[in-house]
Parts: C-alpha cells; structure tokens; sequence
C-alpha cells in the first residue's frame, strides 16, 4: 500500500495540490480522474518523487517520507525503484531498438546480463503479441505500439507499481484500443496500477478504486460504482461534459 498525507505543492502563482490525503492498494487498479490542470499528474508524480511537494508525508513499504525535511539519495532510488512510469507520449529511447528499450533499464539499473534481460524481455514481448517487432526502432512503430512498448519497458523493472498519466490521450481510437487492451489484460491480473485517463469507459471497466480531483483537492475518494453513480453535482457535471 501506498499512501500520501496531507500533500500540498504551491507554485508562487497556484495551490496544485491542496491537502490532498489518499491510498493506493496494491493488486488493484486506481484511476485519477479529474478536469484539466486540478493536479492529477502532480499527485501521480509525487508518489515517484517526479514532484516535490511543499509539505505532507509518503509512505511505502517501510518507509516514509516527509517532504519537508531532506530525502536521501538511496531513499529516493528506493522509491524509483517501487515504480514503473509511463507517459503519454515519445518516451522510449530513439537510437535503441525494442528489445534494447526494454532491456535498458534491467542491465543499466538492475545490473542484470543482457543475456537474462533479453530472456525477460522477449518473454513480455511474447505475452503481449509483439515478439515481429523486437528488432524495431520507435520510428518504425505506431503511436499505439510505441505506447505498449512504453508499458513493456516498465514492466521489465518488475516495479510494484505501474503509473500510468494519460497512456492513450495522444493516441487515435483504433490505436488506443491496442493500449487499453494490454492495460485491461494487466489489471485482469491484478497488476497494482494507478492510471490517469480522460477515458471514462475504460475507468468504468477497469478501475477497483476512483480517486476523482478537483482544485487540487480530493472530490471523491471509493469505488468505481460509488463514483459513476454519485449524486453529487460536481461529479455529475465532471460525467456530463466528459460523455
Ligand atoms: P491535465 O489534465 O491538463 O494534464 P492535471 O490535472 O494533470 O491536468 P497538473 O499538471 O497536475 O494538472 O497541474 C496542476 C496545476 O498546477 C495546474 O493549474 C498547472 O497549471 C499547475 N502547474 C503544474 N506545473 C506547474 C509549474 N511547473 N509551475 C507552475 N504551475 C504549474
Ligand atoms: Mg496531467
């Protein structure tokens, strides 16, 4: 489990996030949902320490963190080393093939042989259908393969967790699809996922746990059901202009 407390970042001209307190499960799916610069990616960026928020506290396995007093170096590579990222769009490495994206991460960061890491890598290439594209550069890819690339790679750290800001929202539907498939597949696994979407539909579909923001602070915090039939007017108009 995973869980912030009381995580406030201030930009001189912007509250991003506003006391926001929550957890995050493991072997389930949350999906932050939100309008438009409320602070979901702060929130999803602050867990891997891509955010250093004002004040508040992160806990994970042993360990917390408090963030306003100095983190130590092996502290934050501990908790790097909980998550795999991926984002929304051009994050793979240009001048590396597939299977050298994928297993950048396990022999640069984990020190694993090219040898067991390409082993592994070939593996998950093979459970999600795209071994004939291994010897590929990103540029020789679609924007929907790229993307399940992204995944793989982060995979391929056998994180804890896997953060997801906006997988598909570069993407064109049919290309998506391709994405939102392999996430489904994860989560029907019980992958621990924490996923950012636009995508209503697919948080209908996928998510054991909604955390809805709104102004930097938590507008709803429970079940995927509870939240797509809240009575709440704020989270109704949220539905309305997202559908
Ligand atoms: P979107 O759906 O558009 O991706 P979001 O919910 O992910 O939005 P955040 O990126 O978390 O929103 O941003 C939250 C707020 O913090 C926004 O108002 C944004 O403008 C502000 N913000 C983010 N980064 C900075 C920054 N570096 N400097 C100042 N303000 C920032
Ligand atoms: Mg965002």
């Amino acid at each position: 489990m995973i869980e912030v407390k009381h995580i406030i970042k201030q930009y001189p001209e912007k509250r991003a996030l506003d006391d926001v307190s929550a957890t995050f499960n493991a072997h389930e799916t949350t999906v932050i949902l939100g309008p438009s610069g409320s602070g979901k990616s702060t929130l999803l960026r602050t867990l891997n320490l891509l955010e250093r928020p004002t004040s508040g506290t992160l806990a994970l396995n042993d360990l917390t963190i408090n963030f306003e007093a100095p983190i130590a170096k092996k502290e934050i590579f501990n908790v790097r080393q909980t998550f795999g990222m991926v984002f929304q769009e051009k994050a793979l490495f240009a001048h590396l093939t597939v299977l050298k994206n994928i297993i950048e991460g396990p022999v640069q960061v984990k020190k694993e042989s090219v040898a067991v890491a390409t082993k592994k890598a070939e593996a998950l290439l093979e459970r999600f259908g795209m071994t004939e594209l291994a010897a590929r550069y990103p540029s020789e890819l679609s924007g929907g393969q790229q993307q399940r690339v992204a995944i793989m790679r982060a995979l391929a750290m056998q994180p804890e967790y896997l953060l997801l800001d906006e997988p598909t929202s570069a993407l064109d539907p049919e290309l998506e699809a391709q994405v939102l498939h392999v996430l489904k597949e994860l989560a029907a696994q019980r992958t621990s996922m924490i996923v950012v979407t636009h995508n209503l539909g697919f948080a209908r579909q996928v998510a054991d746990h909604i955390i809805f923001i709104e102004n930097g602070q938590i507008g709803y915090d429970g079940s995927a059901e509870g939240f797509f039939s809240a009575t709440d007017t704020r989270i109704q108009q949220f539905l309305n202009a997202m559908s």
